[in-house]
């Protein structure tokens, strides 16, 4: 198999966080969320976390050319050389033009789900810091089932933010689609299916494709 460099696009509450963490674990490659970083440089309190908390919290982008030094930094590292999957990166036309001058995306995977659904989704969503996330219709525990700490609702899951995310997504995110297409390297799943199902789907494009 040749180096496994992907890209997972699919708008808020699609499943790529969650499809994600089984991807890496099986294809033995990191899992690097643009927004799990920035939530841990909120967490430290850092000059980028300061910064980006507000810009978060609004459901806006953080500016590309933030996220696009924080990547090249990240993917130069020793860990991303066999391959990686890009979660949540990238999230605009200008962000996808500057990764095609650093790094050779292999495939760009769409979840595609539709808006209804994710709205849903997101609003039962509570999280964990380690990475975990579940879903109030099917998990009644209020800690995590992989490391025991207390799960929470992040700001930006709540219902006044996800709307100003979907729109967001829509204006700047969904021309992705596109981008990748026309470059014959997008495969779409059903995001829609069972998350048993929506993995099975990614791995039989990628073991298909790659
Ligand atoms: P996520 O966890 O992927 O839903 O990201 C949460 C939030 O982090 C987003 O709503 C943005 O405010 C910010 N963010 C994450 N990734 C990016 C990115 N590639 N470009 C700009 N902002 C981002």
């Amino acid at each position: 198999m040749k180096k496994l460099s992907l890209v997972f696009l699919g708008a808020p509450g699609a499943g790529k966080g969650t499809q994600a963490t089984k991807i890496c674990e099986k294809y033995n490659i990191p899992h690097i969320s643009t927004g799990d970083i920035l939530r841990a440089n909120i967490k430290a309190g850092t000059p980028l976390g300061l910064q980006a908390k507000a810009i978060i919290d609004k459901g806006q982008l953080v500016p590309d050319e933030v996220v696009i030094g924080l990547m090249k930094d990240r993917l130069a590292q020793e860990d991303c050389q066999k391959g990686y999957l890009l979660d949540g990166f990238p999230r605009t036309i200008e962000q996808a033009k500057a990764l095609d001058t650093f790094e050779n995306v292999s495939m760009a995977i769409n979840i595609a789900v539709n808006e209804d659904e994710v709205v849903e989704r997101i609003a039962g969503r509570r999280m964990c810091t380690c990475g975990e996330s579940y879903h109030i219709s099917t998990y009644k525990a209020d800690t995590c089932a992989k490391c025991g700490a207390k799960l929470y609702q992040r700001d930006d899951d709540k219902p006044e933010t996800v709307k100003a995310r979907l729109e967001v997504y829509n204006k700047q995110t969904a021309p992705l689609i596109e981008y990748y297409g026309n470059k014959n390297i997008l495969y779409t799943v059903d995001g829609s299916q069972d998350i048993n199902d929506v993995y099975a789907s990614i791995v039989k494009v990628i073991n298909d494709n790659n």
